[in-house]
């Protein structure tokens, strides 16, 4: 007797990058943040009053929505917070789209996109990237769908869209919903949320576990028209009532409320981008620019999958794909200035 459904049976989950515990490694593989969080979470977190953990938390995080709209420059009616960006992107699938509707997106970016279409029932339109990997935006606009996740900057390119571009697409589309994924984008810095308050088909979605170092923690919010943060939260009340955690949400209000910090470690993560994809330009690989937290680099003398077994002997975690458009290529986070010496360090010895 199998008692799965067929749903459960048919569905390919989404396979997060591996967190291994075998030995200690310098991680490279999953886009976190190698500088610690704001001091501030620190001090939360040490005056934390396990008291109140008797309680519920507050179920719509109206404190710290109201502290994301400050930090944001929009009013805490238009901002909604969930359990990771990854559960906003999820529950936006059942707000703006029916089963059977149509969700447009590139044929390279976020794969758990295509795993919430189908978890939803929503069909998908798939669009190929251009030769340079940049979106083909004019494909996408003549899509046959309900609306787009347009990740910027894109993973796993690293490529970042001009927010003059953002905006021409925004405005070409205006009877669909553009889902514009910014969990990258403080490595950029061309955010699309002041034109939530002039496009109400674009919503934009970001998160506490890449410019705020804390990945750990589980909390993703999204800012948009007030008509579309409500059918976010229609959707979570359907599935749970607390998705942030109390202490998620005292963490996060003074991880947003720490701008000067978020900046000052984002500034060292680009100066070393600059400098890790220079080293590995030189070491022969295809690296496209990079908006965000990590490189895309690939076309050397071995395959990705040849380059990831190698490193992780070496203790070095990158990630790495069988499909077989990224097969050249490998993923790797930037690093602190000393990781990515070892990771620079360790290719030269690999490639020889
Ligand atoms: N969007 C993109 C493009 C990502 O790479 C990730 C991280 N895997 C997420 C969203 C989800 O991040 P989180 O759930 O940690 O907020």
């Amino acid at each position: 007797m199998n008692f799965l459904s067929r749903r459960a049976r048919a569905i390919a989950p989404y396979t997060a990058g591996e967190q291994p515990a075998d030995r200690k490694y310098i991680k490279l593989n999953t886009n976190e943040n190698p500088y610690p969080p704001s001091p501030r979470v620190q001090e939360v977190l040490r005056a934390f009053d396990a008291g109140t953990l008797r309680l519920y938390p507050r179920p719509d995080a109206d404190g710290l929505r109201a502290a994301i709209a400050r930090a944001e420059g929009v009013e805490e009616k238009n901002v909604f917070c969930g359990n990771g960006s990854d559960e906003v992107l999820a529950l936006s699938f059942p707000a703006f789209f029916d089963e059977g509707g149509t969700a447009c997106f590139a044929d390279l970016t976020y794969s758990f996109y295509e795993v919430f279409a189908a978890f939803f029932g929503v069909k998908t339109h798939i669009v190929p990237l251009k030769a340079d990997f940049s979106f083909d935006l004019a494909a996408m606009k003549n899509a046959d769908c309900a609306g787009y996740y347009l990740c910027n900057p894109n993973a796993p390119t690293g490529i970042a869209l001009p927010l003059s571009a953002v905006e021409n697409f925004v405005a070409s589309v205006k009877d669909r919903i553009v889902i514009a994924d910014e969990a990258y984008m403080d490595f950029f810095g061309e955010s699309a949320v002041p034109l939530t308050k002039k496009y109400k088909n674009l919503l934009v979605v970001k998160t506490f576990s890449k410019s705020y170092s804390l990945a750990g923690i589980r909390c993703g919010y999204a800012v948009g028209d007030e008509a579309l943060i409500s059918g976010l939260f229609r959707m979570k009340d359907c599935f749970n009532s607390y998705p942030v955690d109390a202490v998620a949400q005292a963490v996060c209000t003074a991880a947003v409320e720490d701008r000067d910090y978020r900046e000052q470690t984002a500034a060292l993560v680009k100066a070393e981008r600059t400098r890790l994809r220079e080293e590995l330009l030189a070491l022969g690989f295809t690296v496209p620019p990079s908006g965000a937290n990590f490189l895309f680099a690939g076309r050397a003398k071995k395959s990705g999958g040849e380059l990831y077994r190698a490193l992780k002997e070496e203790g070095v975690l990158v990630r790495y794909w069988e499909k077989p458009i990224l097969s050249d290529f490998l993923r790797i986070t930037v690093g602190t200035p000393e990781q990515n010496g070892v990771l620079i360090e360790k290719l030269k010895k690999i490639l020889q």
